[in-house]
């Protein structure tokens, strides 16, 4: 989970799938007769009222937070600035809610989960009062030096005609985004992706307040993204398992009931993993399960692993029997005894007479161990009706491969 993979960037989907959707729209929304385009101003209070309740209902304060920032640019943008910026006090307003929604972003997803009404979300609270209190200062006149300074321009020759956002917020627009990407990526956060989602749909909102329809139709997009991604990490937390981040049981329950008639399943347990726990502790264990959930993820003859419970896991093969599904299964178990986990540093023995304790594990090479799986396999048809039944014969076959002396698979 803490390395960056190609398959990593796949959270970025439903954000960006959103986006897309909202660029599509746009000129439909523009088309809207005179009445609903009235109506459109308001669509996003709205959709940010609905997300502010999910992210209550859900204890999500990082969403809560953006949500709130994106309220106050937009009403911001509303009452000051209902087209691109004029003047002293609407340019400094511009320049400073381009500069400091990215920013805010950036620590959001920087920042570990820590609710709402907590001290640390009273905390946020403030620190977003006290930058709304120094904008306001700051967009007074007279206020030269800091004025000047938001309104630098790095490029002389001036940017492309639609690009209206202040030269000073695009770094931060940049760097901001590549860190929020960067912790979805390796967190796989859909709150991570969301704010990611959301804060390029503020830059399109802010960039656009010249064209009437764009600012709405792109603060409410930004504000829907913040919804999905609410909603998605709640899924996950009922449907993934915390540790490995393989879907659960409660997953595979739900998968079994919608399977077709033909399936295999196999059971993968770890061997003797009380005396591996009792050997090297927990902590290692977990990351013992946790490369364990990696090679199962990426099971030949597409298997679909879960965790079923403890140190079991269960793979779905849909459309396959189990001659098909064997020489997978016996590839994932010699890599899995083949593979040498590294310890770190903090992971090893500390002192002698704890190091010679451990040896008696399956220690192989200075701060390596290894560990190995039984797994049964079963498939669907004959008597084995029900996949409840398909799971217990595969459970029993895992059973046999214990019997038989571990590290087999048995059918
Ligand atoms: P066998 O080869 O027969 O499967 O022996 P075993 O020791 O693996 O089986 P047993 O069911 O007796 O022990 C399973 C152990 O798995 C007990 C528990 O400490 C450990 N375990 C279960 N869940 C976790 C977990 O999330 N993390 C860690 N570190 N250990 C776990
Ligand atoms: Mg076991
Ligand atoms: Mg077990």
């Amino acid at each position: 989970m803490n390395t960056l993979s190609a398959k990593s960037i796949f959270i970025l989907v439903i954000p960006a799938a959103l986006l897309a959707a909202t660029f599509w729209l746009l000129p439909r929304a523009a088309a809207l007769p005179a009445g609903e385009q009235q109506l459109l101003p308001s669509l996003p209070y709205a959709a940010m009222a609905l997300g502010m309740i999910l992210s209550i209902h859900f204890h999500r304060g990082r969403a809560f937070f953006a949500l709130l920032l994106l309220a106050g640019a937009y009403w911001t943008f509303r009452n000051h600035l209902p087209t691109l910026p004029a003047g002293i006090t609407a340019t400094v307003l511009f320049q400073a809610l381009c500069i400091l929604v990215p920013f805010n972003f950036a620590l959001l997803a920087l920042m570990r989960e820590r609710g709402i009404i907590t001290v640390a979300g009273r905390l946020r609270l403030v620190f977003l009062v006290l930058q709304a209190l120094a904008v306001g200062w700051l967009s007074e006149p007279g206020h030269v030096a800091a004025q000047q300074f938001l309104g630098q321009r790095f490029f002389a020759g001036g940017l492309p005609g639609t690009l209206h956002l202040p030269q000073t917020a695009l770094p931060v627009l940049g760097i901001a985004a590549l860190v929020i990407a960067s912790c979805a990526c390796r967190r796989q956060s859909p709150i991570d992706s969301s704010l990611l989602g959301a804060l390029l749909a503020f830059a399109v909102a802010a960039n656009h307040l010249d064209i009437a329809h764009v600012t709405p139709v792109f603060m409410t997009a930004a504000a829907v993204i913040l919804s999905f991604g609410i909603l998605k990490d709640s899924y996950n937390m009922a449907f993934r398992d915390d540790l490995t981040g393989l879907p659960s049981r409660r997953a595979l329950n739900e998968q079994l009931t919608w399977l077709g008639r033909h399936y295999a399943v196999a059971m993968v347990d770890v061997d003797n993993f009380k005396k591996f726990n009792d050997t090297y502790g927990h902590d290692v264990g977990d990351q013992v399960l946790r490369m364990v959930a990696g090679k199962l993820r990426s099971v030949g003859g597409s298997g679909r692993a879960f965790r079923y419970g403890g140190e079991e896991f269960t793979i779905l093969f849909p459309r396959r029997t189990k001659d098909e599904v064997v020489a997978y299964l016996e590839e994932l178990r010699c890599t899995i005894a083949d593979y040498e986990m590294r310890l770190r540093g903090d992971d090893r023995p500390n002192s002698r007479r704890e190091g010679m304790k451990r040896r008696t594990a399956t220690l192989r090479s200075r701060g390596a161990v290894s560990v190995t799986v039984s797994i049964g396999v079963a498939e669907s048809g004959g008597p084995l009706r029900r996949p409840a039944d398909v799971v217990k014969a595969a459970d029993q076959a895992l059973y046999r491969a214990k019997n038989r002396g571990r590290n087999l698979v048995s059918t």
